[in-house]
């Protein structure tokens, strides 16, 4: 059984070595990108420095050396999140590009005037606006499953909603605003008795959470390195098999194709298909580092301390004269949203900074959120597996200095 040393831990990262304005780096802005141990700086540099060459299609070794470690990435992934094949496995910009990718060939083929697309109050802009254009397109509808006091979807609402004309139901799995984690299971379940996919975006569950696609049985899963460890600029879309042979082909050029004619085309087998151009090599390669990491380190044991960081947060927060956590799910992944009163998020960010705590501010991506609470924005410290409790003390302390100043 796996244990967990969290100063151990901190060591692997050497950016939680840095000052930050004379006062050690508390950085709490994980839901944002985490930090990188060192373990994947060092596979970005192995790479450049011992066998960068263009994969695929190369004969000579170095080209032979890159295309071996750019496809193990692919193994990784497709048994990181429980695939059945590495071919459902398609590599991306991250999330963002997954969801994209999904709405242009798969929406254009198969959303028609008059369909419904579902999605929740709680979506990051990347999960609205691909789905706001298809539908401006295509004459279809989007439906919104809203969001109660406590940050939940509102179940009884989603089965109103959900009906026959239901094309799509594209569902964040965890909130990067609130930290809920939403029932997905239950979701496909309802979505398979009206013929409906479901497109789950695990932005910000997949560091946090086991993901196995087959088990929750999603059509689509979406997901960025960055959160995970990983570099940023690489990401991956999981699709069930037979849907990603039957999607059209999303951006031309080199890789994935077959043969190119004047008279037309022929496209590459699975994953090359969707994957035109050089990729992003060096960053996949690292992302296999990032989770062989985790993995090594143990997402459980991982999580337990996140929890409790959780919990010891969420403890301390409430105390706070004027405090209000917005988002108290049952089910949350480690990160708090909060308001103070009389105190503009901003300036909380701004004095926190000058202390060398690092949190986000506003409305993350997710406006219509934030809206529905009827708040400029929240303060949002959100954990990794680095955090500790003497952190979160420190973020106490600066917020008390904060409502001394500024209240
Ligand atoms: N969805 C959620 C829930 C997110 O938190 C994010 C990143 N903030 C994204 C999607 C988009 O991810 P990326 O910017 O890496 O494409």
């Amino acid at each position: 059984k796996k244990t967990f040393d969290v100063q151990s831990f901190r060591e692997q990262f050497p950016i939680l070595k840095r000052q930050v304005k004379g006062y050690p780096l508390i950085y709490l802005d994980n839901a944002a990108t985490s930090q990188k141990p060192q373990v994947v700086i060092d596979a970005l540099v192995n790479y450049y420095s011992g066998f960068n060459a263009n994969i695929h299609r190369g004969i000579h070794s170095l080209a032979e050396e890159a295309t071996a470690a750019f496809e193990a990435t692919r193994d990784t992934v497709k048994d990181f999140i429980n695939a059945s094949s590495r071919e459902e496995i398609i590599f991306t910009r991250g999330t963002t590009e997954g969801i994209n990718l999904v709405a242009a060939t798969w929406g254009r083929a198969n959303v028609k005037a008059g369909d419904e697309i579902i999605i929740t109050n709680m979506e990051h802009h990347s999960n609205i606006v691909p789905w706001q254009l298809l539908c401006e397109e295509k004459g279809a509808v989007l439906k919104v499953i809203p969001v109660d006091d406590n940050g939940e979807l509102i179940w009884e609402e989603f089965l109103k909603l959900i009906s026959p004309k239901t094309k799509l139901i594209s569902v964040v799995h965890v909130s990067n605003a609130l930290g809920t984690v939403n029932p997905v299971k239950n979701i496909i379940a309802e979505a398979r008795k009206v013929g409906a996919l479901v497109m789950v975006d695990g932005a910000q569950s997949t560091v946090h959470l086991d993901i196995d696609v087959q088990d929750m049985d999603c059509d689509f899963f979406a997901f960025s390195s960055h959160k995970l460890y990983g570099p940023t600029g690489i990401g991956v879309l999981y699709g069930k098999r037979d849907l990603l042979l039957a999607m059209p082909v999303y951006q031309g050029g080199g890789e994935m194709i077959k043969e190119v004619k004047y008279t037309g085309t022929t496209f590459n087998d699975l994953p090359y298909k969707y994957e035109a151009g050089t990729p992003n090599i060096a960053d996949t390669i690292a992302l296999k580092t990032a989770i062989d990491f985790v993995n090594e380190t143990g997402k459980d044991v991982m999580r337990r301390h996140e929890d409790e960081l959780l919990d010891y947060a969420t403890e301390q927060l409430q105390q706070i004269p004027g405090l209000k956590i917005i988002g108290q799910a049952k089910e949350k992944v480690s990160l708090v949203s909060f308001i103070i009163d009389k105190l503009h998020p901003q300036d909380i960010a701004i004095l926190l900074d000058n202390r060398g705590i690092a949190v986000r501010t506003g409305h993350h991506c997710a406006q219509p959120l934030i809206d529905r609470f009827c708040i400029p924005g929240t303060t949002r410290a959100s954990f990794a597996a680095y955090n500790t409790t003497e952190e979160i003390d420190e973020l106490v302390k600066g917020l008390h200095r904060a409502i001394k100043l500024l209240a």
